[in-house]
């Protein structure tokens, strides 16, 4: 009995020990195993967004390990930046425009800039259901990262892209009554695909061509008679009745104290009134109206329109410049007036004030992307047209308007007049090396009643603003009519 006790007792015990064992190493491990989900679901909740966010690069560049860097598309969907998978395995940026897009959607290798930058953290984040990311954590497979919807258009960017020519230069091209980016176009260009590659090249290169420079808003230039569309408003608001009263006889030169202005080529204009004066783009004209406004008030006006500023727009940019003051000399006085002296302004900007003055006064909040969507096409975010500001009184957005559209039927926007839509603008012709041909400038808008499209050129070096801007104004403006049309 009591060996068979005995017996039984052993035999009790030994599994009992073992079972102890088994289920100790089974806790154990169910536990490190729960540890292990638990901060998993953790850090693909709340960490990852942090690890992004991190401007450590290499914390990113540990991130970009777990994430496939999501595409960037035109606003119908094309493709403007994706990563593909080369023969050898690796990841590759692709951009399929090659230069077209360059500089509005950036670059992501040697330092990032454009969209590529602003956009990182969506980019490197992934929304695509929480499950699937799960598994493919589990079976070390890469998320797929955030899409970007640009509101940027493939065929205005083409058509922008063509009517810079070989011209160094910018173009902006914007929807007035949204704020939309619909084109921003930057040369000298360069091929982000291979920006590895030409990396010396383009880094080395003459610092005239800036080649990665996005001068669209970037570029700081002297805005020649474009501002006179600022100096026509701050004279209306000293003088309301300027429109019917004013009168000035130019005869080529206007002279004040010690400071003489030259009409272009000195061409004398003959009486004109204000309206003649702006259509003409008159120096004489707008330097006498300098010379009899107020500078304070002149000063506050630019101010008021961004100079000296920041801008509300996400990519980088130079801030433009307005420098008159009370102590200001003559020369600059009435060289200011006419858009020369010392103040700069970005394409930009310049895109800015125009579509203003076609949106009635109020400003859009300038932006390029309208939705941030998962890799499947789920909408995460959007982002829609919101109010910046209103710059200006609806009654002055007007008469500008008219001395706009005034300008293309009978002034030195000609190159806009076309039988399917009206357009309203300025030309600009500004100096800036006497020895150099001066830079084309235009800005506008169309329809002149109800503006759909706003654009602001700069061409480098081209000649005058009605030969070389203006119609390359036209043909953006024809493709984006045309596109309407069908
Ligand atoms: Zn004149």
């Amino acid at each position: 009995m009591k060996k068979q006790n005995n017996t039984k007792k052993k035999k009790n015990v030994k599994p009992k020990d073992s079972n102890r064992e088994f289920y100790r190493i089974m806790y154990l491990f169910s536990g490190l195993f729960l540890l292990l989900c638990g901060y998993l679901c953790y850090f693909l909740i709340f960490e990852s967004r942090e690890v992004i966010n991190n401007p450590y690069n290499l914390r990113q560049e540990t991130f970009e390990r777990k994430i496939v860097r999501g595409e960037i598309l035109s606003s119908d969907g094309e493709i403007l930046a994706e990563t593909l998978i080369t023969d050898n395995g690796e990841e590759a940026r692709f951009y399929p425009y090659k230069e077209m897009f360059a500089h509005v959607v950036g670059y992501s290798q040697n330092g990032k800039t454009g969209l590529e930058q602003k956009y990182n953290f969506e980019l490197l984040t992934s929304d695509i259901p929480f499950y699937e990311k799960l598994y493919r954590e589990f079976m070390d497979i890469k998320n797929p990262g955030n899409q970007l919807v640009t509101t940027l258009s493939v065929k205005l960017q083409q058509a922008a892209y063509e009517a810079l020519g070989e011209h160094r230069g910018a173009v902006v091209v914007l929807e007035p009554s949204t704020g939309k980016i619909l084109a921003m176009v930057s040369k000298p260009d360069f091929d982000p695909n291979t920006i590895v590659t030409d990396w010396e090249r383009l880094i080395n290169s003459d610092s005239a061509d800036g080649i990665l420079l996005n001068r669209a808003t970037q570029g700081l230039y002297p805005p020649g008679s474009t501002f006179k569309i600022l100096t026509a408003l701050e004279y209306m608001r000293e003088y309301p009745s300027a429109p019917e009263n004013f009168s000035y006889e130019c005869n080529g030169i206007f002279s004040y104290n010690n400071a003489e202005i030259n009409c272009y080529h000195g061409k004398s204009h003959g009486n004109l009134d204000f309206i003649g004066a702006f259509e003409k783009s008159c120096n004489g004209a707008f330097a006498y109206m300098g010379s009899d406004i107020s500078i304070s008030d002149f000063y506050d006006l630019c101010e008021s329109f961004l100079f000296n500023t920041e801008l509300p727009f996400p990519l980088a940019y130079k801030k433009s410049s307005f420098l008159l003051t009370e102590e200001s000399e003559d020369w600059e006085l009435v060289q200011t007036a006419i858009g020369q002296g010392k103040t700069t302004i970005s394409p930009l900007h310049n895109a800015l004030i125009t579509a203003t003055i076609a949106n009635g006064g109020i400003l859009m909040q300038p932006y390029l992307v309208s939705e941030i969507q998962t890799a499947y096409g789920q909408q995460v975010k959007q982002y829609l047209p919101s109010v910046y500001k209103r710059l200006i009184s609806p009654e002055e957005a007007a008469a500008l308007t008219k001395l706009m559209t005034s300008c293309v039927t009978e002034g030195t926007g000609y190159a806009l007049l076309s039988d399917s839509y009206t357009a309203a603008g300025k030309t600009g012709t500004a100096e800036w090396d006497e020895k150099k041909e001066s830079h084309s400038w235009f800005v506008g808008f169309a329809p002149a009643e109800n503006p759909q499209i706003a654009v602001s050129i700069i061409m480098e070096e081209a000649g005058t603003g009605s030969d070389y801007a203006a119609p390359a104004a036209k043909k953006i403006f024809d493709v984006f009519f045309s596109d309407k049309k069908k």
